[in-house]
This record gives C-alpha cells, structure tokens and sequence, in this order.
C-alpha cells in the first residue's frame, strides 16, 4: 500500500471520456465512500478572479470569455482539442491547482474511503497518492454512444478528445481492478461489490 493516510484507503478511479467514472464514483458512494471528484475541483479552480483564472486568459485571450465574463468551458475545450500544445500549456496551468485541492480534500476527509475520480489520475502523476487504481473501460463504440446521448457533442468532436487521451487498455494495464463497463449498471455495481469486499482483504 502506498498509503499517505494511514486511516484511510483512498482509490483512484480513472478511464476515458465518459466511460463510466462518475456512473461507478456513485456506486462506492452508496457503499460508504466518499467522492473527490476532480473535475469538480478542475472547475471550481477556473472561476472568476481565481489566479488560475488569470492565468487563462493570458495565454488564451479574452475571446474564451461568456458575456459574464466567466470561462466558457466549451469555447475552452474547442481550442485545446484541436491543438495537443495548447492542451499541454493549460493542463499545466490548472493541473498544480487541481492536485493541491485533491490533497487538501482527501486529507480532510473523514471517510474511512475516498474515492478519487481524476480522469487524469495517471497522467497527473497522480498514482502515488491513491492505494489502488481502479480503471473503468468500454468499447469505443459505447463511449462514444454514451457521450453523445449524454452531451449532444459531435461524434466527430468526441473521438477527437478520446485520441487526445492515453488509451484505456494502456491505463487498464496499470490498473489493480479493472471495471468492465459494457455491460447494464446491475453488472457494473456488481463488479464494484466485488472489488469493495477485496479490498479490505487486501
Ligand atoms: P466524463 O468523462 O464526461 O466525466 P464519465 O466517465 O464520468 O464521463 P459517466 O458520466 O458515468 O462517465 O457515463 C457516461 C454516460 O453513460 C452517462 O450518461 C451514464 O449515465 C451512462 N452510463 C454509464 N454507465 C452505463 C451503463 N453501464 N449502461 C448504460 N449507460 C451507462
């Protein structure tokens, strides 16, 4: 166990666009976790005024702005999937920000287990702070599917920002449980019982 937290277990669950993390984040919660969702943190650290915030519209211009002057996240997520650079420069921008929040949220915690749902869990760096890592995949197709009934993105736009991701069969392979999400929910939960129950062996 690579433990930081010695009262707590913390998992790191991750996968790509919409494949599942939020649909199996829940599933422990209704287990007893507790959920540090990073895309939650991602967002609050852009609002308004926030040094991060700043930061953005130095290097992006005041064009990623709505007329409320808040951070149109998808005008955001337009330029930066087009452009692997550009999605470096702002992964660099909110990645320290999002990952101090993480710390702070998972030290403040007074779960006996935190479940951190970082898309980014692996790419971060992010592996070193959780106990297990947990992986939830699907097929291309689904994700796909998913995303769209979900988001109404083009399909096109959704396979760009899937090719701007490290594969799922890469991440699965570091993974210590990997959650099949092919499947309906009954089968998903499932498999989330069957790794909560392993994990206090472990
Ligand atoms: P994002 O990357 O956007 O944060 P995510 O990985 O958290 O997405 P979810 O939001 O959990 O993915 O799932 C994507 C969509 O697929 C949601 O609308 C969800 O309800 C649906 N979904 C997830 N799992 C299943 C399943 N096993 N069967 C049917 N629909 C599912």
């Amino acid at each position: 166990m690579k433990k930081q937290n010695q009262n707590k277990i913390i998992l790191g669950l991750t996968g790509g666009f919409g494949s599942g993390k939020t649909t199996v984040a829940k599933m422990f919660r209704g287990l007893g976790a507790e959920i540090v969702d990073a895309d939650k943190l991602a967002h609050n650290c852009i609002k308004k005024g926030s040094g991060v915030y700043q930061k953005i519209i130095a290097i992006f211009g005041k064009g990623v702005l709505q007329s409320d002057k808040k951070i149109d996240r998808r005008k955001l997520a337009g330029l930066v999937f087009n452009n692997r650079s550009m999605l470096k420069k702002l992964n660099n921008i909110i990645h320290p920000e999002v990952i101090r929040m993480i710390k702070e949220s998972i030290l403040l915690s007074r779960a006996k287990v935190v479940v951190l749902d970082a898309p980014l869990l692996i790419e971060a760096g992010l592996c070193d702070i959780v106990d297990k890592i947990i992986v939830v995949i699907v097929s291309r197709h689904k994700q796909v599917e998913r995303v769209f009934k979900k988001t109404k993105i083009k399909r096109e736009e959704i396979l760009k920002r899937i090719r701007c991701q490290m594969p799922l069969s890469k991440k699965a392979r570091l993974a210590d449980f990997v959650i099949d999400n092919n499947g309906d929910l009954k089968d998903t939960k499932s498999q989330v019982k069957q790794i909560w129950r392993r994990m206090w062996k472990s």
